[in-house]
């Protein structure tokens, strides 16, 4: 499926949105990812011509796909995704991705810890969630490197509208890394109880391996845990 840039934002220090008109219209659920080909590569790259990266847009948002990108100038790919002009081409597969919101589990409350770019299906649950009018109970914790949050305009936002999120951002440069005893703190400050939540970890394998611990600490059965790894960091 041949996918047009139409725009690109940046959306923090290092990290774009790049959104695409497909040709034909494309189904996905929040939570999936697509792969992105490049025609060619201004710059040698190891990894080849192909990425994959979450649909960071929600399908309620109709016409364009957006995905979010954490760029380096270190990858050959990265850098040439960045060059690519308005109007250019590229090829789209997918979607892909079983990390979607059961509909028998809309009705339990949601907690969401997302490390750095693994914000970015949480961003999309969290849009179609609020254009649905499902009105699930969204709770993010965001950990980043730094203050400079992705989409933080727009999660503040939702977070004043809408009573059913709620969002704590969490700058490890300023509070040290995200551990069991703080989102233990933050769950008791929602008022929230373990056992009826479905805790979900997207992010390097970095975050997503400390999340594990933090989740095996505090008792979350399995069976309620989500998880993605963006590997290839
Ligand atoms: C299901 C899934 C969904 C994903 N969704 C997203 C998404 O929404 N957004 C996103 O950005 N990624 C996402 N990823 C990750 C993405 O697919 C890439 O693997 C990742 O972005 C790394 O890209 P890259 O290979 O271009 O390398 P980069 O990590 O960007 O860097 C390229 C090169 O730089 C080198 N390098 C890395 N760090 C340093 C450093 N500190 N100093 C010097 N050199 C360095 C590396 O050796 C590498 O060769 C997802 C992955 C999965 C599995």
């Amino acid at each position: 499926m041949k996918l047009k840039l139409v725009k690109k934002v940046q959306e923090a220090r290092g990290t774009k949105s790049f959104f695409w008109e497909p040709e034909k219209p494309i189904e996905y659920l929040p939570g999936q990812f697509y792969y992105f080909t490049l025609p060619k590569l201004n710059y040698p790259d190891p990894r080849g011509s192909t990425r994959h990266f979450t649909i960071s847009s929600s399908p309620t948002e109709k016409g364009l796909i957006s995905c979010t990108v954490r760029i380096r100038q270190e990858s050959g790919y990265k850098k040439t995704l960045d060059e690519l002009k308005i109007g250019d081409k590229i090829e789209g597969e997918g979607p892909n991705g079983t990390l979607i919101l059961d509909e028998n589990e809309q009705n339990k409350t949601h907690i969401f810890l997302a490390g750095g770019i693994g914000i970015t299906p949480f961003r999309s649950f969290i849009k179609y969630n609020i254009d649905k009018q499902l009105k699930i109970p969204m709770y993010l914790i965001y950990s980043n490197s730094d203050s400079d949050f992705v989409f933080k305009k727009e999660l503040e936002t939702w977070q004043k509208e809408y009573d059913y999120i709620k969002v704590e951002f969490f700058d490890t440069s300023k509070s040290g890394h995200l551990d069991s005893e703080k989102v233990l703190e933050l769950i008791g400050n929602w008022k929230l109880e373990i056992g009826n939540s479905v805790f979900w970890t997207v992010g390097p394998p970095g975050f997503t391996n400390a999340m594990e611990e933090v989740l095996e600490k505090l008792k979350v059965k399995s069976d309620n845990i989500r998880e993605e790894k963006f590997t290839g960091y």
